[in-house]
């Protein structure tokens, strides 16, 4: 069976403690590779080549790095529909998903990133015949990066493409449930060119790797999407240390529709912000909150276009849903299932785990659920369920459906459907989230501000910003006269 390598100094090399973890395959239930079970140790072999390798990167000229990142851009580009089947297989998401938006967006990170870099500029401020001021902005040194099992290639790179494009070298550590596309990644890494130690990828568990990467000293920038507790544990180790965090965590995503909405459009895209990728994406709407007006019309078409959706083999085409991610987080779902019943919440459509037949019989599918009757307050509209479940009720009033949409600790997306324009400005600007979609939803810019406000996280990734977190700034000031 294959064993999936570290990625240190520019070679794939075993552990240091040369024992390995099983890697499940969620549509099947079976072991179908081995990760590696790494510790502080190989994450010190890491920061040493790291830091061996700082000084000849960041002093490389910028078009130069760049066209080391669009060189492996071009290379994951060519592996498409390799990438696209690793991630179905390690993550249980379609395989078109992975095909259509995954891994192209993995390639669009390094471009983008890879090109922006080109185009960060400094500024001035002229104090006239007394003093001129510039600001530098010099790469942080050494940068920890480590995201989530959701979109595992997507957000990955989407935090080691700014970070190296910026000068920087990077020790990275995928989510262990999902290493595979990382591991692929390493291996293109080499094939592209990037100088040893530049990048370097470190798999294991969150409490070995994760924690030795969030407490090393000579990691001064730590850039993270993951849960929010977890969010809260990297941020107990590293404020202390006074590290630059970039944290982006979870969320419970209102989407608001008026009774003024184009009904086609608002229920078709509701259905994918329901449930894409099982509903494990943190910008997916899982409270749904309709005018009144039109409550029994929505509720009766949406429930019957989620009659239509095929849950099956990731692997093939037609599955428009495949498998949850792992037991335990199939558990974790189930598990809200039952409370939004003790709630007093009907199930409209849903709520069982599913047997396939043949290889995916032990995988771990699940019914796209919609449920209503609760309460804005109840536990299952308040907490993050982060599966294909999601909760309708009415609402009368703007201020109501605002008060509704705003109740939850988290704050990260948000998703209005109205033809009223100034509606949709006022309650856009009245939302506490940090992305709202007006009559769409996941339209992504990649030069857009990305991140959520109270506890979906602290910082802003995307464009610009991410770029500047990955560096600091210095102001020169020097006296004329
Ligand atoms: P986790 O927080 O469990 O894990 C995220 C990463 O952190 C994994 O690589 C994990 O490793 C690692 N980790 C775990 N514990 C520690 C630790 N103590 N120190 C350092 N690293 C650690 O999140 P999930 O992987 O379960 O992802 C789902 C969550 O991510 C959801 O809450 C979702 O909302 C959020 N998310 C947020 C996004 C955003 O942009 N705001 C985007 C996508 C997801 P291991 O796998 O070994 O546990």
């Amino acid at each position: 069976m294959q064993k999936i390598q570290n990625y240190i100094n520019g070679e794939l090399v075993a552990p240091q403690s040369n024992q390995y973890i099983d890697n499940i395959n969620p549509a099947t239930g079976k072991v179908y590779c081995y990760i590696p079970d790494s510790d502080e140790r190989d994450v010190e072999l890491a920061v040493s080549a790291a830091s061996k390798a700082f000084p000849k990167w960041s002093a490389m000229s910028s078009e130069k790095r760049s066209g080391l990142l669009i060189k492996l851009s071009e290379l994951i580009s060519q592996h498409i529909e390799r990438f696209a089947i690793a991630e179905s297989i390690d993550n249980g998401k379609p395989v078109w998903l992975a095909r259509q938006v995954d891994i192209p967006r993995a390639v669009a990170n390094f471009h983008f990133y890879a090109t922006a870099a080109l185009h960060l500029s400094t500024e001035t401020h002229s104090m006239g015949d007394t003093a001129l001021n510039y600001t530098l902005r010099t790469p942080v040194g050494i940068a920890g990066c480590i995201s989530p099992w959701n979109l595992p290639l997507y957000l990955f790179t989407w935090k080691i493409a700014p970070a190296l494009a910026s000068g920087n070298c990077v020790v990275a550590k995928p989510s262990e449930i999902t290493p595979m596309t990382a591991f692929l990644l390493s291996e293109l890494a080499i094939e592209a060119g990037i100088p040893p130690g530049v990048l370097n990828i470190v798999h294991g568990y969150g409490h070995k790797v994760g924690k030795a990467i969030v407490s090393h000293p000579k990691i001064p920038a730590i850039s993270f999407t993951g849960g929010t507790k977890t969010g809260e544990d990297i941020a107990r180790i590293a404020a202390p240390m006074f590290k630059k965090l970039s944290l982006e965590l979870g969320g419970k995503n209102p989407n608001i529709i008026f009774a003024d909405c184009d009904f086609e459009k608002a229920l078709l895209t509701t259905v994918r912000s329901s449930f894409s990728n099982q509903g494990e994406i943190c910008l997916c709407g899982s409270r749904i909150f309709i005018e009144r007006s039109i409550y029994d019309k929505f509720k009766n078409a949406f429930v019957e276009e989620i009659k239509k959706i095929k849950v099956g083999d990731p692997l093939q085409d037609e599955s428009w849903l495949g498998a949850i991610v792992s037991k335990p987080h199939l558990e974790k779902v189930l598990y809200y299932i039952d409370l939004a019943k003790q709630e007093g919440g009907k199930i409209l459509c849903g709520g069982n785990q599913i047997s396939l037949m043949g290889e995916n019989s032990s995988g771990y599918f699940l019914e796209p659920t919609v449920i209503e009757g609760l309460s804005y307050n109840c536990r299952t509209n308040q907490e993050e369920i982060f599966g294909p479940v999601v909760t309708i009720q009415p609402f009368d009033e703007i201020d109501e459906v605002l008060m509704y949409a705003n109740s939850t600790t988290y704050g990260l997306a948000a998703t209005v459907w109205t033809e009223n324009l100034t509606r949709a400005h006022t309650v856009a600007a009245r939302l506490h989230s940090g992305i709202v979609w007006v009559n769409c939803w996941l339209l992504r810019d990649l030069r857009t501000p990305f991140g959520g406000v109270k506890s979906s996280g602290v910082g802003r990734e995307g464009g610009f910003e991410a770029l500047r977190f990955f560096t600091e700034e210095k102001n020169v000031c020097i006296r004329l006269a």
